[in-house]
């Protein structure tokens, strides 16, 4: 049986066809880009662990829908696809950011649930819109398979109540389940159990860092296999300056804006969602490869950007490493986590004072797992490719 698996973020779209039973990955790939110059289409046939193929379709892709049919169109094509027809996918996991109190565990999909998840996303404006695009298109293309949805929130449950709860008066929280959920949750769960293996321990022993830097981007405490705190908070916009969003500001500051500049609460959501983070430091690009890049080329706005990013994550690092009593690991992952040895050097440089020290041929390594960290450093540092897709894949088994 073959299931696919549909990852939708806000600037992207990741799927992976698998082999329900063994689960072995037919071919993966990555729709990048969505909706700004330069959208393409990488998409990668696998045997077993191998690269047969790579194909790469640069393409004006416009929003989501665009980047489904685009997929689907790939995955029949006779070259590089794995299906012979469509009638060969028989389920669909999606990951689905926000779940608000209402999900706590995957699930099936149907009207009740869609209604439910139409109804959080004024708690993910960047994200479930998407999510929802993705459930919708995929059940126009394979109206016949199961569609499971699995949650972000999921593994942030089990966060302390002194960590979930905001200083606000406690009915808010009662009345209207404003609290921390945190978001990233599969990604952080997968990459701490990895970094267990790496490190040959028992997750239940270990107190891990783990940095999810990506266009959006979080952090967590996981300690002895639980996710104890995060930076992600009732939505995904709190914690660290991310791509396009402002991540933690002053509150007061909304409304000041708000009376400043005349702006409605769409406008203000708008600002702070979209138009902020690097993209609104920088005033170039919410794509941190832009960045690098204009930096070296001495653009000091750039610099300026991802010098504001790499010292909220070092903040947070250093929050967690107080709230654990202490640390055992670091771990980077996703887009900029996995692919940049700058920002990790430049997050990294920060903690040489506790004895961090990193080997760099090891971090010169992008996207595979690797402990970057050498012999002498006090704490380890490891890159550890996301593989949400696996989790879903997991999850949909489960439900099955
Ligand atoms: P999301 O799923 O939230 O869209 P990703 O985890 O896919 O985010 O990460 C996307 C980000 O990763 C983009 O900002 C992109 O610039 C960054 N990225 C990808 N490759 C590199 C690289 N080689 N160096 C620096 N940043 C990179």
């Amino acid at each position: 049986m073959k299931i696919l698996v549909i990852n939708c973020g806000s600037s992207s779209i990741k799927y992976k066809v698998f082999t329900l039973a063994s689960e072995d990955v037919l071919a993966k790939g990555i729709v990048e880009r969505i909706g700004m110059m330069g959208s393409q289409l990488t998409h990668v046939l696998l045997t077993g662990r191998n690269v047969e193929k790579k194909t790469i379709i640069e393409k004006d892709i416009n929003d989501h829908q665009a980047a489904l049919g685009l997929i689907v169109g790939t995955l029949l094509d006779q070259e590089y696809g794995v299906l012979t027809s469509l009638g060969d996918i028989k389920a669909v996991g999606h990951r689905v950011v926000h779940g608000g109190e209402k999900f706590s565990e995957a699930v099936m999909v149907d009207d009740h649930v869609i209604k439910s998840l139409r109804a959080c996303s004024d708690m993910a404006p960047l994200h479930n819109p998407p999510n929802l695009l993705g459930i919708s298109a995929t059940q126009e293309y394979f109206p016949w398979a199961r569609q499971i949805a699995v949650f972000d929130t999921a593994f942030h449950q089990k966060m302390p109540q002194k960590a979930y709860l905001y200083g606000l008066p406690y009915r808010i929280y009662q009345e209207y389940g404003v609290r921390r959920y945190g978001f990233h949750g599969t990604s952080h769960q997968y990459v701490a159990e990895r970094a267990a293996v790496l490190l040959g321990q028992a997750l239940g022993d270990l107190k891990i860092i783990t940095c999810h830097l990506g266009n959006g981007a979080s952090i967590a405490a996981v300690k002895n296999g639980i996710a104890v705190d995060t930076s992600m908070g009732f939505t995904p916009l709190e914690g660290l300056v991310m791509g396009t969003r402002s991540g933690n500001v002053d509150p007061a500051i909304i409304p000041y804006l708000m009376e400043k500049e005349g702006l409605s609460v769409e406008e203000v959501n708008t600002l702070l969602n979209k138009e902020s983070g690097v993209l609104g430091l920088s005033g170039l690009s919410s794509d941190f490869r832009d960045l690098i890049i204009a930096e070296k080329q001495g653009n000091t706005r750039a610099a300026m950007a991802l010098d504001v990013f790499a010292y909220n994550v070092v903040k947070y690092i250093g929050a967690y490493f107080m709230i654990m009593g202490g640390t055992d690991a670091l771990v980077f992952t996703a887009g900029v986590g996995e692919n940049s040895p700058e920002m990790r050097n430049q997050i990294c440089s920060y903690l040489k004072f506790i004895g961090v020290e990193i080997d760099q041929v090891k971090n010169s390594v992008n996207g595979k797992e690797t402990i970057i960290s050498n012999s002498r450093s006090s704490y380890k540092v490891l890159i550890i490719p996301a593989n949400e897709e696996l989790m879903i894949a997991r999850e949909v088994k489960k439900l099955l």
